[in-house]
C-alpha cells in the first residue's frame, strides 16, 4: 500500500447502477429476510456467480466484486480466458444451477444451446474405443461458457440484494487485530488514475478469484501461514477455434470428444455445439506437439492425425469466425485450506482458487456448483456467519476430493514414478472400465451416471459391476460413432 494514496472506507457500497437511497432502500427490505449483514465475493466467474446467489438468500447485501469490466451480452474478456475453449458442464452441475436459477437450462436453449441425451449427441472417443450410442437416461446441454456466466450474471444483477462492482481489483484483505477473522477486502477502481485505496468492509469473504487467487500472498502478508499445496502436472494446451458449418451439413453429434488418457493417448480432442451452425473446435497436445497459433495448415494436420475425425472435418469444412486461441490447462492444483488451522474464521475459499483441476475431464465447473450448493445447506442452517467458514471449507473440500482422486490418477500417467500404490490401484481400476465401456451398454450406462456425479463412483464397486470387469473386453457394439 503506497503511502501517497488515498483511502476511503466503503461501507455502503451503493450499486453501480443505483443511487445510494435506493440500493439503501432495498436493504431496508432485504434485512427482514436476511439479516446477516453484508457479503464480499472476489471475482464473478462461475464460482463467484453462484456464490453470490446462495449468499443473497441469507446476507442483506452480497457484493460482487471483479476486476473486469462486465459488458452486457456474451462479451470475451480478459480474465476468463477459458471461455474461448470448448466446455461440458456434467448433469449434475447443471441441475444445480437450475436450482439456484430457475429456468436457466430453458433460457440457454432459447439462445441456441441444445439439450439432448448424453449417450445420443455426446460423441465420446475413449481410450479403447467409441462409448455406445445408446440413451443413457442423462439430459445434458451443449455449453458456451461465456453465454453461460453473461446468462447468470444478468440474473444476478437483477437480485435486489447483490450489488456487482465490476472494474475494481482487489489488492488484498484486511483482519481483526487478533487475525482471527477477516474484516474487509482492499482494492482500487481499475479506473481511477491515482488507484485510491478503497476498503470494503465485510461479514463474509469468499474468494473466487480462480487460478488467479492471492490469497497466499495475502495472508503471508498477515504474517499467517500459506496452505500446503498438492500439485499434479499436465502438459497438455487447448488450440481452439470456432467454425461455421455451411447450411444443411450439420454433423449427427452436438458434442464430440477424444479423451487423453497418458501415456496411452497424449492427444485429443473437443468440440462443441454454441448455437445453430457454430462449432467450437479444439485440438489438445502437450506443449511442444502444437505449431503456433497461425499455422492453421499444421492445426488441421494435427487434427487430422487424431483417431475421431469429427475435428478435422469441422475444419476442413466450416469456415472460421475465430483467430486461433491458446490455453495451458494448468494442470491440477489443490490449496488445502481446509486444513489450515490458522485461516482466519469468515473467510473461505471456493472453485478454482481453492482446487482446480485438468479441465479434460470436465470436472471443474460442477464441482464449484456444488461448492455453492453446499455451502447454501450449511447456511441455511446455521444461525450467524461467525464460524460456518471453516465448516463450509472442509464440506468444499469433501466436494472436491473424488474429483481430485479421478483426475490425477489418469493424469499420473503423464509422470507414473510419482504415483503411489493408492493411485496406481485407483488407475487400474479405471483403466479397467474405460477398456470395457466401448463393448457393454450397461456399464456405460452406469459409468455415464458417475462421470456426471449423479452418482457415487462406489456405484461402479457394486458386485454386479465387478463381475463386469473381470470378463473379457468385448469389441464396440455401437454400430459406429456418430458422423
Ligand atoms: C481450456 C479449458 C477448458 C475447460 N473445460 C472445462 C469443462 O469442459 N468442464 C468444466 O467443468 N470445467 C472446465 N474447465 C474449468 C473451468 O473453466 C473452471 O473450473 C471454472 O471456470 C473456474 O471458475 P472460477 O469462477 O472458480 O474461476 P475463474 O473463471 O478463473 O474466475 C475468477 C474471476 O475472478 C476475477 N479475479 C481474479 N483476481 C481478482 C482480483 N484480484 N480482483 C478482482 N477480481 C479478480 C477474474 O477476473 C475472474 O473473473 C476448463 C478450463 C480450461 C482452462
Amino acid at each position: 500500500m503506497g503511502a501517497s494514496r488515498h483511502m476511503v472506507t466503503d461501507g455502503s457500497n451503493p450499486d453501480r447502477d443505483g443511487t445510494e437511497a435506493s440500493a439503501g432502500a432495498r436493504r431496508g427490505a432485504d434485512s427482514v429476510r436476511a439479516p446477516w449483514g453484508h457479503a464480499v465475493v472476489i471475482g464473478a466467474g462461475f464460482t463467484g456467480l453462484l456464490a453470490a446467489r446462495v449468499l443473497s438468500r441469507r446476507f442483506a447485501r452480497v457484493t460482487l466484486v471483479e476486476r473486469d469490466r462486465l459488458a452486457p451480452g456474451t462479451t470475451h474478456r480478459s480474465g476468463l480466458p477459458q471461455g474461448r475453449h470448448p466446455h461440458g458442464l456434467l448433469a449434475r452441475g447443471a441441475a444445480v444451477v437450475e436450482e439456484l436459477f430457475p429456468g436457466m437450462r430453458n433460457e440457454l436453449a432459447a439462445r441456441g444451446a441444445p439439450v439432448f441425451d448424453f449417450g445420443e449427441g455426446f460423441a465420446t472417443l475413449l481410450p479403447h474405443g467409441w462409448a455406445p450410442r445408446a440413451s443413457v437416461g442423462v439430459k445434458v446441454q451443449a455449453l458456451d461458457l461465456t453465454a453461460l456466466e453473461s446468462a447468470l450474471c444478468d440474473r444476478i444483477r437483477a437480485e435486489p440484494a447483490v450489488s456487482v462492482r465490476d472494474g475494481f481489483v482487489v489488492e488484498g484483505i484486511r483482519l481483526s487485530p487478533d487475525r482471527a477473522r477477516a474484516v474487509a477486502v482492499v482494492g482500487h477502481d481499475r479506473d481511477d488514475p491515482g488507484r485510491t485505496q478503497v476498503v470494503i468492509e465485510a461479514d463474509l469473504l469468499v474468494d473466487a478469484a480462480g487460478r488467479a487467487s492471492r490469497l497466499p500472498a495475502w495472508l503471508t502478508a498477515a504474517g499467517l501461514p500459506q496452505p500446503t499445496v498438492r500439485r499434479v502436472g499436465s502438459p497438455l494446451v487447448y488450440s481452439s477455434r470456432m467454425y461455421e458449418l455451411p447450411a444443411g451439413t450439420a454433423p449427427e453429434w452436438l458434442v464430440s470428444f477424444e479423451m487423453t488418457y497418458p501415456p496411452l493417448v497424449r492427444r485429443g480432442g473437443a468440440a462443441v455445439t454454441v448455437a445453430g451452425r457454430h462449432r467450437l473446435v479444439s485440438v489438445i497436445a502437450p506443449a511442444g506437439e502444437l505449431p503456433p497459433p497461425r499455422d492453421e495448415a499444421a492445426l488441421r494436420e494435427l487434427a487430422g492425425g487424431l483417431r475421431s475425425s469429427h475435428f478435422a472435418h469441422v475444419m476442413a469444412n466450416g469456415r472460421p469466425v475465430t483467430p486461433v486461441y491458446r490455453c495451458p490447462v494448468g494442470g491440477n492444483r489443490w490449496l488445502r485450506y481446509h486444513r489450515l488451522g490458522e485461516l482466519p474464521d469468515r473467510l473461505l475459499v471456493l472453485g478454482d482458487a481453492f482446487c482446480a483441476y485438468n479441465p479434460v475431464y470436465g470436472q471443474g465447473l460442477t464441482v464449484a456448483a456444488l461448492q455453492a450448493q453446499h455451502m447454501g445447506r450449511i447456511l441455511r442452517r446455521a444461525d450467524g456467519p461467525a464460524g460456518l467458514a471453516r465448516r463450509v471449507q472442509r464440506r468444499a473440500a469433501g466436494v472436491a476430493l473424488f474429483p481430485w482422486l479421478t483426475a490425477t490418477a489418469a493424469d499420473r500417467g503423464w509422470d507414473r514414478s510419482r504415483a503411489g500404490l493408492g493411485l496406481s490401484c485407483l488407475r487400474l481400476f479405471l483403466g479397467a472400465v474405460l477398456r470395457r465401456v466401448p463393448g457393454d451398454p450397461a456399464l456405460y450406462a452406469r459409468f455415464a451416471r458417475v462421470q456426471n456425479m449423479l452418482d457415487s463412483p462406489f456405484g461402479l464397486l457394486r458386485p454386479a459391476v465387478l463381475l463386469r470387469l473381470l470378463r473379457p473386453a468385448r469389441p464396440a457394439r455401437d454400430g459406429g460413432p456418430l458422423r
